[in-house]
């Protein structure tokens, strides 16, 4: 076997490899998802793939925090009035 080609399989099975730890990481991480909302303690349902596809998830560092829809769009809301919300001024701003 040429090195050339030595080269190139162990590249391969590096890849092969980062790719194993990056989803083992990602198996890890899940097993770490809250139970519940942050904010609101809504129980968070692992089953439900309705769930898993409208809550969010943001992970910084170690820690795993857990949003329902209602409580990701309040804190998206936040973030966009201290952004300026995008361009618009939020006086007329209506409230529920
Ligand atoms: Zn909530």
């Amino acid at each position: 076997m040429s090195i050339k080609k030595k080269i190139a399989r162990k590249k391969a099975i590096d890849k092969k490899k980062e790719a194993e730890k990056k989803l083992s990481s990602r198996l890890m991480m899940f097993d770490k998802i809250p139970e519940k909302c942050l904010a609101c303690e809504e129980i968070f349902d692992k089953k439900s793939k309705d769930m898993a596809m409208s809550w969010h998830v943001t992970v910084r560092e170690e820690s795993v925090r857990l949003f329902c829809p209602n409580c990701w769009q309040k804190a998206r809301d936040v973030i966009n009035e201290y952004h300026g919300g995008g361009g618009h001024n939020g006086e007329n701003s209506e409230r529920d």
